[in-house]
């Protein structure tokens, strides 16, 4: 089968593999059918997170079911399915707290596309076949109707959006929210979807890319423009997408004290340095972790099923199949690859 393949930094191409297999009762085989580009791709495309010889790429999608293992319970070959971009078994002591981005079962970072972080290959969306070792857990029915390009993302950047701020905003119901974004702006402006949705108060977005700030307002958050210099308000709930160090230093400042800021990005450098001592000072609790994935879709699901929340309207850009290997390359702020019918 074909697989679009890293092949090294910025050099991306299909290449051919042998095609998965079930390995247990409890697996799928799925047959990807939308897929979006995740905010660290570029990074892990970029050869700046060294890479370990070629790698497959995609950890974002809709899938049809194509095989089932006999214990499987719940879903059917032909159903549409969202992945979880972890692999996690869904029922193990961490799972089971909801915890399941670092499951008992698997090694840290077992995600799909993702070799350069774990070293371990579990495959990427952008393939003909994709193995999903627990079924159950880890695909998540799209309801009839529902399209695959829109809900691409489900997989992963939206659940990060969501859970940057809706536990914060249940603990907190009405409160204003700041996103502050300073990298890939996809999980911000899913999270400013939520926020809206789950009825917080302004929601501002704080970006110096026009583009990011007209896509925010069109969205229903209220644009602030900066250089990420000098604040311009302090919010109870702040949230921090970037890896940039005047990204982070903006959103911890813009907290407002006993507030809280959530850190969505992984910083690639070794030590970035926070004030701690204002931190202590203010009370202000800062945030930092991975999403987990197979936890939060249940949950995430019904949202999007009922069209409170629209993560296809973050999508700027739809590429063929064919050109995946190309328009991953491309700037965009939000890009997902569709096969054709
Ligand atoms: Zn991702
Ligand atoms: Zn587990």
């Amino acid at each position: 089968m074909r697989q679009l393949t890293c092949t090294g930094p910025k050099e991306i191409e299909w290449r051919d593999v042998p095609e998965p297999t079930l390995e247990g009762d409890g697996e799928a085989l799925v047959r990807p059918l939308a897929v979006a580009r995740c905010e660290l791709d570029p990074l892990l495309v970029s050869g700046l997170i060294p890479q370990r010889g070629p790698f497959a790429l995609g950890h974002e999608g809709v899938a049809e079911i194509v095989a089932l293992g006999d214990g499987v319970r719940g879903l059917e070959v032909g159903q549409r399915a969202v992945v979880a971009f972890q692999v996690s078994c869904g029922h193990c002591g961490t799972c089971g707290v909801g915890h399941s981005a670092n499951c008992d079962a698997y090694p840290v970072l077992s995600d799909y596309g993702m070799q350069p972080l774990s070293g371990v290959e579990y495959g990427g969306f952008l393939s003909d076949l994709v193995r999903v070792p627990h079924a159950e857990a880890m695909l998540q029915p799209v309801p009839e109707g529902l399209d695959p390009v829109a809900l691409a993302s489900v997989s992963d950047n939206v659940l990060d959006g969501y859970r940057s701020v809706a536990g914060h905003l249940a603990r907190a119901p009405g409160s204003d929210v700041l996103f502050v974004c300073h990298g890939g702006p996809s999980i911000a402006l899913y999270g400013a979807q939520t926020a809206l949705a789950l009825g917080a108060g302004r929601v501002d977005f704080a970006s110096d890319r026009p583009d990011v700030l007209t896509l925010a307002e069109k969205l229903g958050a209220r644009p602030v423009e900066t250089d990420f210099s000098r604040r311009q308000g302090r919010y109870p709930i702040v949230v921090d997408c970037g890896i940039r160090r005047e990204g982070l230093h903006y959103a911890l400042g813009s907290t407002a004290p006993e507030g809280v800021c959530q850190g969505v990005a992984y910083y690639p450098t070794p030590l970035v340095p926070v004030p701690l001592g204002k931190l202590y000072t203010l009370g202000i609790q800062f945030h930092i972790g991975r999403a987990h994935a197979v936890s939060l879709l249940p949950e995430v699901m019904p949202l999007v099923a009922s069209g409170r929340l629209q993560p296809g309207a973050v999508t700027t850009r739809v590429a063929d199949w064919e050109e995946a290997p190309a328009a991953y390359l491309e700037e965009s702020i939000k890009l997902v690859v569709q096969r054709p019918a």
